[in-house]
């Protein structure tokens, strides 16, 4: 495996303005998925550590909720700026930690940062916080203090729209990254520490999620949680946010679709699926919003079993530093054991493997791979259609017309994101549950608002709508003698 990169400084925590060994002496060990090699490790933070961290952004918080938004913008724009000028670096670190190959960690996990951090920017200076209604006057005001908890699959793009979105809104925030991929995020907070904002505004305490991430949930100064994450981890975050009466966002897993409708020539039939394909194996398919449901024209099963057969054989697997390699492997010994369950049950469950398979891809023994995998003919009431598989695995639906394929699409608990392709995507678009739904292959847009329906979750990210979850309303009532 090649690929330099320089390890950030991860020996210490970033609390009240300074960076300050943890309270304890353990590390968590951070590896490369390609090699399996330790490459650094990171203080694994207590409850000392957490409550440090709290105390100080409370301490921020009149502080920081009375400076003017454009001031609060003028930082998100200058971390935006920052991330941008090191951008080279963080995507070797991204590639290192995660796996993904260089040139998409480059352009869609840095280069979302970037942008997510610009637009929030905006968003915070564009935002209506002040209006009068009757004899009061209703202001927006920043939630509080923010506990943010990110994943490890996005580990910039997440920990933007939280940390961004709180920094904009004037809310200080205490951030638990994933343990996992936590190494572009030191650089990050790296960056934050050189604007010199007030101390206590951005705090970083890295560490396991049922010890950090529980202790934040329920420290008393915190005001208001945004978890991303799994709809498990999610769950038990809320319920110890309700037994403090303090709200959350939730932004959790996806099993989403994809719809092919019948109007689709044989030509943009083929296009469809090789685009769906495409978005859905980024990230070796690690991605919430993956569409791993690809529904077809039951008519058409045959030729779409073809097409992404031939379609995986294009994706090289293997080190995630050459240029020529599309499919890194997955993030940790752990994700592959679970990918692997997935498959060996779809197939003892009777679905038909297209291609792939629960081994690894030819001559890729060492490192986290997992071969690209597609199964058709299952049950609609399976595993493998109606669970989250977190990995390069897709699964064949058909539909019999255009209402049988918004029923097959909304026939799942989530609701994260969709694509529909065909002449009537745009209406079919609007009949389908989940809260981003793209049309004939637009892609991501990281100016709309992010999040889900149902088991995904509730609040919404990204763009004008990203500040929204961290700001709360107070009225002001004048009396007039
Ligand atoms: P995870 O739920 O295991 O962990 C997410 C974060 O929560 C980590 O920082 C973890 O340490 C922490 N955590 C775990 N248990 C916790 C607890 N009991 N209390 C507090 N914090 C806890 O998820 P993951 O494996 O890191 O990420 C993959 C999942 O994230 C997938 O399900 C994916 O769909 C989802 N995801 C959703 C979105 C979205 O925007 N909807 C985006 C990215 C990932």
């Amino acid at each position: 495996m090649t690929g330099t990169f320089t390890l950030p400084d991860t020996s210490a925590l970033f609390i009240g303005g300074k960076w300050r060994p943890g309270a304890g002496i353990e590390r968590i060990a951070v590896r490369n998925p390609a090699t399996e090699q330790v490459i650094a490790d990171i203080p694994a933070g207590t409850e000392d550590d957490v409550d440090a961290a709290c105390r100080a952004a409370a301490d921020a918080l009149p502080v920081w909720s009375a400076v003017p938004p454009a001031e609060r913008a003028a930082a998100c724009r200058a971390i935006s700026a920052e991330l941008d000028a090191r951008a080279e670096d963080l995507a070797d670190l991204v590639t290192a930690d995660l796996g993904m190959p260089r040139a998409f960690a480059r352009s869609v996990q840095v280069g979302l940062a970037v942008t997510d951090f610009a637009n929030l920017a905006d968003a915070a200076e564009q935002h209506v916080y002040e209006r009068e209604i009757g004899t009061s006057v209703v202001r927006e005001v920043p939630v509080g203090v923010v506990g943010a908890i990110t994943p490890w699959n996005f580990p910039l793009h997440q920990v933007a729209a939280k940390v961004g979105g709180a920094l904009a809104a004037g809310a200080p925030v205490v951030l638990k990254p994933s343990q996992v991929t936590p190494l572009g995020v030191f650089v990050l907070a790296d960056v934050i520490a050189g604007l010199g904002l007030p101390p206590g505004v951005f705090n970083l305490v890295s560490g396991a999620g049922a010890k950090v991430g529980e202790a934040l949930v329920l420290h008393p100064v915190v005001d208001f949680v945004s978890f991303t994450g799994s709809t498990g981890a999610g769950a038990r975050v809320a319920t110890l946010a309700a037994g403090r009466v303090r709200p959350t966002a939730l932004e959790l897993g996806g099993k989403s679709p994809a719809v092919l409708l019948d109007d689709l020539d044989d030509s943009a039939f083929e296009k469809a699926l090789r685009r769906v394909m495409a978005g859905s194996l980024l990230n070796s398919g690690q991605m919430c919003s993956a569409l791993t449901r690809i529904i077809v024209p039951e008519h058409r099963l045959d030729t779409a079993e073809q097409i992404l057969a031939a379609a995986a054989g294009r994706f090289r697997a293997g080190d995630p530093f050459d240029p020529g390699v599309r499919l890194g492997p997955v993030v940790s010994e752990a994700q592959r054991t679970s990918v692997r369950g997935h498959i060996e049950r779809a197939i003892a469950e009777g679905a038909r493997v297209v291609t792939g398979g629960p081994g690894a891809p030819d001559g890729l023994d060492t490192g986290y791979f997992v071969r690209p995998t597609v199964f058709s003919r299952v049950e609609r009431n399976s595993a493998i259609v109606r669970e989250e598989v977190f990995g390069p695995v897709l699964v064949v639906q058909t539909h019999r017309g255009t209402d049988d394929a918004v029923a097959v699409a909304n026939d799942t608990g989530y609701g994260l994101a969709a694509g529909v392709f065909g002449a009537d995507a745009e209406a079919v678009a609007w009949r389908i549950r989940a809260g981003q739904v793209e049309v004939n292959g637009a892609g991501f847009d990281p100016a709309a608002p992010f999040g889900g329906f149902g088991d995904s979750g509730y609040g919404r990210e990204f763009g004008g709508w990203g500040i929204d979850d961290f700001l709360t309303t107070q009225a002001v009532q004048r009396w007039s003698p």
